[in-house]
């Protein structure tokens, strides 16, 4: 993601404002980091250049969900 989309980008749950904690950074995008709002401390992951900003209890569902339906158990 674009530094920039920091403008612009609020937390889903209460809108308060994210500072954001870069991990990995190429040419000006945020490739991975973290999102944290400054009012509810909840964090929201950067992957792949792209913020997930899901409510957690949301993401939480989701991710169970693909694990569920991956079915790839070695
Ligand atoms: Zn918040």
């Amino acid at each position: 993601m674009q530094r920039d989309l920091m403008d612009i980008l609020a937390c889903p749950i209460c809108k308060a404002e994210l500072t954001l904690d870069v991990a990995s950074e190429q040419d000006g995008e945020v490739i991975e980091g973290i999102l944290t709002c400054t009012q509810c401390a909840e964090v929201y992951p950067i992957a792949e250049g792209i913020p997930n900003l899901l409510p957690p209890d949301l993401r939480r569902e989701l991710e169970a969900e693909q694990a569920a339906s991956s079915g790839g158990g070695r």
